[in-house]
């Protein structure tokens, strides 16, 4: 996808939210999450105060690191992304996650 084209949102009555695989605090909303093709699932916004970001200066680039604000369990990074209504990319690692269907936002 160009990087100047902005993403389509979802359906926002998508069900379902996307908890910590470790802890199972949530994390994500589903209607939240988006597909750029990198193979990591991508959202724009994050639960309340349920992700903790923190950043990072490894090999001279900088990155902001996110983590479970329960348990601290790595859950991958945020990005500037002009695509997104938030701006963000919260590029987030498939292992970190479980899908909970029965929890709506
Ligand atoms: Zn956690």
């Amino acid at each position: 996808m160009p990087r100047n084209q902005k993403i389509k949102p979802l359906p926002q009555d998508l069900p379902g939210v996307y908890t910590c695989a470790n802890c199972s605090q949530v994390l994500f909303a589903a209607k939240y999450k988006f597909s750029v093709g990198s193979g990591f699932p991508s959202f724009w916004q994050h639960v309340k105060d349920h992700v903790k970001q923190h950043p990072l200066a490894t090999y001279g680039r900088h990155r902001i690191q996110l983590l479970c604000s329960r348990c601290n369990q790595h859950l991958g990074h945020l990005f500037e992304d002009a695509r997104t209504p938030t701006n963000l990319r919260y590029c987030i690692n498939a292992d970190a996650l479980e899908f909970n269907q029965n929890i709506t936002l």
